[in-house]
């Protein structure tokens, strides 16, 4: 009987375990450690933090999921992997605050992000002068201090509202992007937009860059780019959009930054939500005579490493679409694989800018819900295969990876609207679709409205359907 453990019930964990128990739940053992008894359906953060979503629509508890799939539940932290003795050990939530040791023969880390606020001075809700809408807690402080400074507007008084990146080297500028013009969606609702400055500050080299290089596609034969796009609808909300800026500290009321040219400047604020940047969760990785083995099995940023080629200068990897790996296995310990952002990329997909005092103002390469549960289901399935045949089948890279975002303008059903981008690959692939921006064209696509509004909507019902491993589950996809 083969013992797999997965850490994380995220978009990637947890659509592997459901893959997993699904499949070898009841010849094998499934264990899922995770950190909260309840999952936690991220995107729907963005309606959270304006109020407009009760968090509790959010999340669903895990363990009845589990015992449906065959899968075995631990509550708790996972502190340190044992990767030569193959086990993890736990912190236990329980209640019994004590600590176990769970053994594996394969191992999925699937942590998702830490959020590194301590990089950016003076970021973060907790010991810093900013909020983030990153967890149900963050989301729901967000809220309150986004309210207080409605209330503020209700009796005249002029909010400056800042929104975006709080770090050089921040992803999520989608989640961003989102929440900036769902706050302009509410403060229109609400009668108070006049009083109101909204400001997208943002590391991207352009809007609509989103870590990914923007999108391009064609539409009536003509070529239009999501900087285009995210351009005519700041200027249709009235937000002003500062991109190129990687901030570097934050003070109340005000954020500090350095730009492209090395410029430094400040933008005030009142209520202030930036995404900080994100490392992996930190984990130990302690070898058989009690050693640190976390360099084979980590980068410096704690994430894991998989079977990419890292290293590459970015000219080099952007025209190397093989760089991004398949399989999500540790070159060193093929045991262990990592999906969601718990692995670690062999680069950024957007241009990397360094200024000339040496800041690197670069967004990262985002892996969103859709990517981790694809990563998730191939981890899954490749396990399956080590253990009914031994040998892996299935692979997909980020540039072979298809991805739909939606990102909510507003979420009312009669005068909400999103914006729709399909993107194919993921990361662009110069060889196969020879074109400026190594993109299908034809598949690659970008759409604005009320019909996008419901769209966000349905799949908010329908992956809290899919995540409870509900009937027909599997033929929803990822
Ligand atoms: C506000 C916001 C909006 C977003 N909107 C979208 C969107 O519209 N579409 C989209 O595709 N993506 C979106 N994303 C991105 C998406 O949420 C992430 O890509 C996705 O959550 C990553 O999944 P994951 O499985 O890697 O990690 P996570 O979802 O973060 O899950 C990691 C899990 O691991 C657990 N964990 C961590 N460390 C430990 C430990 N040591 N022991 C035990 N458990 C541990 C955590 O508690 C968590 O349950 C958004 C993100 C944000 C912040």
């Amino acid at each position: 009987m083969a013992k797999v453990v997965i850490i994380g019930a995220g978009f990637a964990g947890h659509t592997a375990a459901m893959y997993l128990g699904g499949v070898l739940g009841k010849q094998h053992d499934i264990t899922m450690i995770n950190q909260s008894d309840r999952f936690l359906f991220v995107p729907s953060l963005v309606w959270v933090g304006v109020g407009h979503m009760d968090v509790e629509k959010t999340r669903f508890p895990l363990k009845p999921v589990y015992d449906r799939m065959h899968v075995k539940f631990v509550l708790g932290r996972a502190t340190e992997v044992h990767p030569d003795d193959q086990y993890v050990v736990v912190e236990m939530k329980d209640g019994t605050g004590g600590t176990k040791q769970v053994p594996y023969d394969y191992l999925v880390v699937a942590t998702g992000p830490q959020l590194d606020f301590a990089a950016t001075p003076g970021l973060g809700p907790d010991h810093g002068n900013t909020y983030s809408i990153c967890t149900s807690g963050h989301a729901l402080q967000a809220r309150e201090q986004y309210l207080g400074a409605v209330e503020r507007m209700k009796k005249g008084e002029r909010q400056r509202i800042v929104i975006g990146t709080g770090h050089p080297g921040a992803t999520c500028q989608g989640a961003a992007f989102e929440y900036v013009t769902n706050v302009h969606k509410d403060l229109v609702r609400r009668g108070v937009r006049d009083k109101a400055d909204l400001t997208f500050l943002t590391n991207e080299r352009a809007l609509g860059d989103f870590g990914v290089r923007g999108v391009h596609v064609k539409q009536h034969g003509n070529v239009v780019s999501s900087e285009d796009f995210i351009r005519a609808v700041f200027k249709e909300y009235g937000i002003n959009g500062e991109i190129q800026k990687g901030v570097v500290g934050v003070e109340p009321g005000r954020v500090h930054w350095q730009d492209f040219a090395a410029n430094d400047g400040a933008t005030d604020f009142d209520y202030a939500m930036l995404i900080p940047r994100f490392t992996g969760m930190p984990l130990k990785y302690i070898g058989k005579d009690g050693e640190d083995v976390s360099s084979k099995v980590v980068n410096p940023l704690g994430f894991v490493t998989v079977d990419g080629i890292y290293g590459l200068p970015y000219p080099t990897l952007a025209e190397n679409p093989d760089a991004w790996p398949s399989v999500y296995q540790n070159p060193n310990y093929r045991n262990i694989f990592a999906g969601g952002i718990a692995f670690a990329p062999p680069g950024p997909i957007s241009q990397p800018h360094v200024n000339p005092r040496n800041l690197s103002i670069s967004a990262a390469p985002p892996r969103t819900g859709m990517v981790s549960g694809i990563i998730g289901r191939i981890i899954a399935m490749n396990i399956i295969d080590l253990i009914q045949q031994g040998r892996m089948t299935h692979h997909e890279r980020m540039s072979e990876m298809f991805a739909a975002c939606i990102a909510s303008m507003g979420d009312s059903l009669w005068d909400g609207s999103a914006a729709v981008i399909v993107v194919y690959p993921v990361v662009p692939d110069v060889r196969r679709f020879p074109n400026e921006e190594g993109r299908d064209m034809f598949v690659t696509h970008m759409e604005m409205g009320l019909a996008g509004a419901w769209m966000k909507r349905m799949i908010h019902s329908t992956f809290m359907w899919k995540l409870q491993g509900k009937i027909g589950w599997k033929i929803i996809p990822e």
